[in-house]
């Protein structure tokens, strides 16, 4: 047998612009990107937008903008169905010219009626061939009458189809089960099916990845092969995408559209490395792979047949891994437009870049996306902290404690010109045996007077990024916070 890289390995994602690219989209796309790079091979990307009832305005923009974001670059294309009319109008005509199609005149009416007919009767909805047999004499009467007819497949009476589909392996359909379908509408578009198969052949496709629920269309495509005498591409259909607990993916866990994941702040990288793993895995171990490790090892032999399971928790522990093992320059230089959209108004512009990355040498272990960065990092940018009394007397300090200790910690600190982490830990650190206090509280205290909030970075390196005007400043505020609360 001749090994992949041999042949001519050409593979395709041929997205339809009836909607905004979802994860599974997007699953579709990386595994034939993966594929063809392993093989030496060329990715093709084809827009097919023969469906013009269903069409969604930009569209394009969007499947085109997000498979640049993930950096996953085609060879070949965008090539638009829409502008390749004619080459499917002959091919439906060859097919006609050989008695492998014929014209339907069948009204939506009359198709409409029949449907309903075959639903009371239980019975699963399928032309009945009406004008698969009409007399000359019937035909040239409607062609008379006007009536613009679609072509329709002969699909083969008796008799099944099998084909080999490299993931779930041998795969029969019985002809009965497929009904004579549609190739060229009667607006001249033709159906996906017939685009598909040709475009498949012409631009010489040699494997043809897609998604699970295309399976059931390929013994269509295979007899249009068949009947063309075509040599048809090698199929692989992969595994479902689910939801927890199995449930169909819904859009809030994850079949979004994938631009969201942009505005959310997950890295291309890990995005790739994480969808990766939505129904191909190395060795049911390795979680973390790189762009040149999947190419290197991805193969259609570990693509499961099993749904694969969207798990939102580990897609942000793996974007949060990606995150911490960027550089602080490159942290600094993705997270600063997400500090630019959602830091609040009253943050003076343009952020100070010195400052920004002071601050996110401390955030960057924490963040587990993107847009997480100015909720975690904004006290060290307003000027005035909103926060409870509450919070600070919370399994903390009770306020004449509070009070006390704040108090000192500031005349102490005020007389500081050294602002830094270890100066002011050391000062602090003493302050609480002198005062007896327990570290933890006291520390509760100062981490809520200072940053506004219980969890943190940590406290000392916080106060030194933030400056000593602003904690003494801070200090001051939630002096006078607690001040109704101490007794006389
Ligand atoms: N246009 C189809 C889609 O939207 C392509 C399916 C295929 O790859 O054949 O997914």
């Amino acid at each position: 047998m001749q090994s992949e890289s041999e042949t001519s390995v050409r593979l395709r994602f041929a997205p339809s612009p009836t909607g905004y690219p979802h994860l599974g989209n997007i699953r579709t796309a990386l595994f034939n990107w993966l594929f063809a790079r392993h093989h030496g091979g060329i990715f093709i990307l084809r827009i097919e937008d023969t469906d013009t009832a269903r069409k969604v305005e930009g569209a394009v923009d969007i499947i085109l903008d997000s498979l640049r974001w993930l950096g996953l670059e085609w060879d070949e294309g965008p090539y638009f169905q829409s502008q390749r009319l004619s080459v499917y109008r002959e091919t439906a005509q060859k097919l006609l010219d050989e008695d492998h199609a014929y014209l339907c005149y069948c009204s939506p009416e009359r198709l409409e009626a029949m449907r309903q007919e075959q639903t009371k009767r239980k019975q699963p909805p399928k032309y009945d061939q009406h004008c698969r047999n009409l007399t000359e004499q019937e035909k040239s009467q409607l062609k008379a009458a006007g009536i613009t007819p679609v072509v329709r497949f002969k699909t083969p009476l008796e008799g099944e189809t099998t084909f080999h589909d490299l993931i779930y392996g041998r795969v029969t359909f019985k002809h009965d089960t497929l009904d004579d379908f549609v190739l060229l509408k009667s607006d001249g578009y033709p159906t996906y099916h017939l685009a598909n198969i040709v475009d498949d052949h012409l631009m010489a496709i040699s494997h043809v990845l897609r998604a699970e629920e295309w399976l059931s269309s390929t013994p269509r495509h295979v007899l249009l092969y068949q009947a063309l005498s075509w040599q048809a591409p090698r199929f692989a259909h992969l595994p479902m995408i689910l939801g927890p607990e199995r449930a169909k993916l819904s859009k809030r866990h994850g079949a979004t559209n994938i631009s969201e994941y942009q505005k959310q702040g997950y890295l291309p990288d890990a995005m790739i490395n994480f969808l990766a793993l939505l129904g191909w895995s190395l060795d049911d171990r390795t979680e973390l792979l790189s762009r040149e490790e999947l190419i290197r090892h991805f193969s259609l032999e570990r693509v499961g047949k099993t749904a694969a399971i969207f798990n939102r928790e580990k897609l942000e522990w793996m974007n949060g891994v990606y995150l911490r093992r960027l550089s602080l320059g490159e942290f600094v230089h993705r997270a600063m437009p997400f500090l630019d959209r959602d830091l609040p108004d009253s943050v003076r512009r343009p952020l100070d870049e010195s400052y920004v990355s002071q601050v996110l040498s401390l955030i960057q272990e924490r963040a587990k996306t993107l847009a997480e960065v100015p909720q975690l990092a904004d006290f060290f940018f307003l000027d005035e902290l909103r926060y409870d009394t509450g919070l600070l007397l919370k399994g903390k300090l009770d306020a004449k404690s509070a009070t006390g200790a704040i108090t000192i910690a500031w005349q102490k600190l005020e007389k500081l010109a050294t602002w830094d982490a270890a100066t002011l830990e050391g000062i602090l650190r003493s302050l609480t045996t002198e005062l007896n206090l327990r570290t933890g509280e006291f520390f509760g205290s100062l981490r809520i007077a200072i940053t506004g909030r219980t969890a943190a970075p940590p406290l000392f390196q916080t106060m030194a990024v933030l400056g000593k005007e602003k904690c003494l400043k801070r200090f001051k505020m939630t002096l006078q916070l607690l001040l109704p609360s101490c007794p006389n």
